[in-house]
């Protein structure tokens, strides 16, 4: 009987197809494995095998594989059904999906490139003579395509010789974010093992009787630790005790003290474990154990608790729980930024069972870390990671959590797969009946609607942890500062003062404008020319310190105007301000403070936003100025003051969520401030102090905020009441695309009895030189998804036909966001 195999390949093709195998091939073959074939011109690709069968295709004649690349599958069939549901859901090719999900280095293909790894030195290895005459060719090249590896060798397929040699780290992939992740090493000290429990405390104080500063070294220490319960770094001991480096060397040398080295972000946390013992508050541990109770009843719960609750010690316990049970647990992030934060904090807890998945690894380290979760190592039981961590082989998962799950972050928006973490996570669940917990400050109107109708458990945490309250939010009505002529610059007197009694009193100050550069707006005073994107239809923002006029939607750029370029004048005025004008502005106003900026002009930099943050926390930087990136979740203990510039920008976005989203980001900016003992301070300048959400942040209602946003979707049909799926095309041809556009929707409305929006411009309606026109489908809740998907799929297949239209690119975004 002729075998063949039905497989996936890593292509924007939206269906499996079939390969020839031998007999003893078809034996060895489980779903899962990869292999070589051969697909299109003289093309190896990495297929995933799915099936076993003996349907021969009817269509075209199945070519046989060229090799078996696994010995034991590398996706487990778990992942395989949820790659099949994020397709169909999403409405992407499946290759896509296998293609994005994997590690690259997973996925050889002929015209993968190849190049020595500098970190070995092959002379001293053991080589066979192919791994020999590779050596030898990347010695003479950087890089080689593995195609080229096919005629140097002599052979058919070389995949298994390029997996051996990556295995024992030779080559590497040529890839663009190959450099490797290395912070820098921070110095921290602790007391020797033996003395660490304190029993001997009365020794060493005996044996230090002569040497009094040393003694006060010791004595600040014990303060420290119990003070702050976390790794102390040398500088804060020499700091706090005022000792000298060479006193406390004298403590290392009698082997008192011993120095140690933490990396914040790394693959391999084998530092040792401090087990620092976690003490919830009663707040927080009722909320633990309403979370256990709400999961008897519940796959998903939503767990809403202020900022500064201590979300994160809660989810610890949980995770402490599931572990104990030997499951693994997965710790989604909306921002990869955020990991080395919560790496430190998790791994003082559950030290080397912490791994970390991002697209800031190496292929390499990512493969590494996909092999121990597929062999349910120890190493790899609670893992941290962006949205892509959901695509790893877990083989008995417990736990998701979504922290910050309102963040929008979470929904990939290109390329496809389009999905939404959140969204896919709960359906990844129900594969291993893990549980999901949810956690946010600010939960989206979704994730609340779903937990108020009963369909997730619902846990409330609502004080902050420790002594520490909800900030004091002043609303400032920059009509009036402006009238009564109160303004420097873009500051209100209140601000001013504000941040000069917090600088006085030592503490740190975040200013929040949500947006980057000098001006988002040039403009010729004499005849109101305002220079815009050659490629874009968006006006170009003033860069002042590099002197540009900049794009942000295509990156292009050109050199600040001396004069219109519509009448010559010289009279230009910049209109509007971004974080550059701010920074510009306050180091002016507070000359000798030391500020910085964190947007994505400063964070562009590998470590950049770890460096700032580092420095911030630090006590550094005196005043951080930033966009949006504040907003995520970061915890710094000393900031008493947070101003939000203008709160007007956010509130008239048009967007059905940009009212959420106003709130969302007030809330979590203004949560940055007063998170240990003193109360913080936020204000807020607007032109429309009484706006409804402005008041509702100034109060922390949530709830209200909740309700008037549900009654808007309810009324114009937006999620949770409805499914939104938009339809982009794109062409450099206006004509072509608007025509498109139009005869898309005109078949929708014949053919789907449900709302369809549009064709519309979106705001920027030209990127790149391509016109864009979109349509808004409304779903209704009732409506059955999957016929009209259906429909939807087949008018787009109609579409492809139509030879006038096919090169349109069309993109379906389902769940918008
Ligand atoms: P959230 O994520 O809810 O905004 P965090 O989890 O960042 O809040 O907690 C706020 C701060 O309080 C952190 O610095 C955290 O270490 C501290 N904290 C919270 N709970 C505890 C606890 N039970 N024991 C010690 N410190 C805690
Ligand atoms: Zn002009
Ligand atoms: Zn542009």
């Amino acid at each position: 009987m002729p075998a063949f195999v039905e497989v996936i390949l890593p292509l924007n093709l939206n269906k499996t197809f079939t390969y020839e195998v031998s007999e003893h091939d078809a034996r060895r073959i489980v779903p899962g494995m990869r292999l070589a074939v051969p697909f299109g011109k003289n093309k190896i690709y990495t297929a995933l095998a799915i099936e076993l069968h003996s349907n021969a295709p009817t269509l075209y004649e199945a070519k046989p594989i060229d090799q078996i690349l696994d010995e034991t599958p590398t996706v487990t069939p778990e992942q395989i059904e949820h790659w099949k549901w994020i397709a169909s859901y999403y409405m992407c090719a499946i290759g896509d999906v296998y293609r994005s999900a994997m590690p690259s280095g997973l996925l050889l293909e002929s015209e993968t490139l190849i190049r020595l790894n500098p970190d070995v030195l092959p002379e001293t290895m053991e080589l066979d003579s192919d791994e020999a005459a590779v050596i030898e060719a990347l010695k003479k090249q950087s890089s080689i395509k593995i195609q080229e590896v096919l005629t140097i060798l002599g052979k058919k397929t070389v995949f298994p010789v390029i997996k051996k040699m990556m295995a024992k780290k030779l080559v590497s992939l040529e890839e663009i974010v190959s450099e490797n992740y290395k912070p820098k090493l921070k110095r921290y000290i602790r007391l020797f093992p033996e003395f660490e429990n304190g029993d001997n405390l009365e020794m060493l104080l005996e044996l230090l009787k002569n040497a009094p500063k040393q003694k006060d070294i010791l004595l600040q220490y014990f303060q420290l630790k119990a003070s702050e319960r976390q790794a102390i770094p040398v500088t804060r001991l020499l700091e706090e005790s005022g000792a000298s480096a060479v006193q406390l060397k004298s403590l290392i040398e009698k082997e008192i003290f011993e120095e140690y080295y933490l990396q914040r972000d790394r693959v391999d946390f084998s530092d040792r474990q401090e087990n620092r013992d976690l003490q919830l508050s009663p707040a927080q541990d009722e909320a633990f154990e309403s979370i256990l109770e709400s999961f008897k009843s519940h796959d998903v719960s939503l767990m809403h608790g202020v900022t500064s609750s201590g979300k994160t010690e809660v989810y610890i316990k949980i995770i402490e729980r599931v572990i104990e049970s030997g499951s693994q647990v997965l710790y989604l992030l909306p921002e990869i930024v955020l990991t080395a934060q919560l790496v430190m904090r998790l791994t003082a807890h559950f030290g080397n069972k912490v791994a970390v998945y991002h697209s800031r690894y190496t292929s390499n380290e990512r493969i590494e870390v996909w092999n121990q979760i597929l062999e349910s190592s120890e190493k790899a039981q609670v893992v941290i990671g962006a949205r892509s961590a959901l695509f790893l082989p877990f083989k008995s998962l417990g736990l998701i959590i979504i922290d910050e799950e309102h963040e929008q972050t979470f929904k990939q928006q290109d390329p496809a797969p389009r999905y939404h973490a959140r969204d896919a996570s709960i359906v990844l669940a129900t594969y291993f009946g893990a549980k999901v917990l949810l956690g946010s400050a600010t939960p989206s109107i979704e994730s609340y609607f779903n937990a108020k109708s009963g369909k997730f458990g619902l846990v409330e945490l609502s004080e902050r942890y420790g002594n520490a309250t909800l900030p004091e939010v002043s609303v400032i009505d920059l009509k009036d500062s402006y009238f009564r002529k109160k303004m420097t610059g873009h500051f209100s007197q209140e601000l001013i003062e504000g941040i000069k009694s917090a600088l006085d009193a030592k503490e740190q100050v975040i200013l929040f404008q949500n947006r980057r550069g000098y001006s988002p707006v040039l403009e010729c005073m004499s005849c109101g020319h305002v220079p815009h994107c050659t490629q874009c239809d968006v006006s170009l923002t003033y860069h002042k310190a590099k002197g540009q006029l900049r794009c942000h939607y295509c990156g292009s750029s050109m050199a600040f105007p001396t004069h219109c370029h519509a009448c010559h004048s010289p009279e230009l005025q910049t209109k509007g301000f971004g974080t550059e004008q701010i920074e510009l502005e306050l180091k002016e106003i507070f000359p000798s403070a030391k500020t910085a900026r964190m947007d994505q002009d400063t964070t562009r930099g590998k470590f950049a936003f770890e460096k700032l943050i580092h420095e911030f926390r630090e006590r550094d930087i005196d005043i951080l100025v930033g966009t949006q990136m504040l907003a995520k979740g970061l915890d710094f203990d000393n900031v008493s003051l947070v101003g939000i510039m203008n709160a007007d920008t956010m509130l008239y976005h048009p967007d059905f969520r940009a009212l959420e989203r106003s709130f969302q980001m007030m809330t979590q900016v203004a949560g940055r401030a007063g998170r240990s003992q003193k109360q913080g301070k936020v204000l807020i300048q607007t032109y429309n102090p009484t706006h409804t959400i402005v008041r509702q942040v100034t109060a922390n209602d949530y709830v209200p905020m909740y309700r008037d946003q549900l009654h808007e979707r309810h009324i114009y049909h937006y999620p949770p009441y409805a499914r939104l799926l938009r339809l982009t095309f794109r062409h450099r041809d206006y004509d072509k695309v608007k025509e498109a556009a139009q005869w898309t929707a005109n078949v929708l409305r014949q053919q789907i009895n449900i709302p369809v929006l549009g064709p519309e411009e979106p705001t920027v309606a030209r990127i790149r030189n391509e016109y864009i026109r979109n349509i808004l489908i409304k779903i209704p809740q009732e409506t059955p998804l999957s016929g009209t998907k259906k429909t939807i799929q087949r008018i787009l297949d109609s579409f492809e036909s139509i030879s006038q239209f096919r090169p349109v690119k069309v993109t379906v975004n389902v769940d918008f966001y």
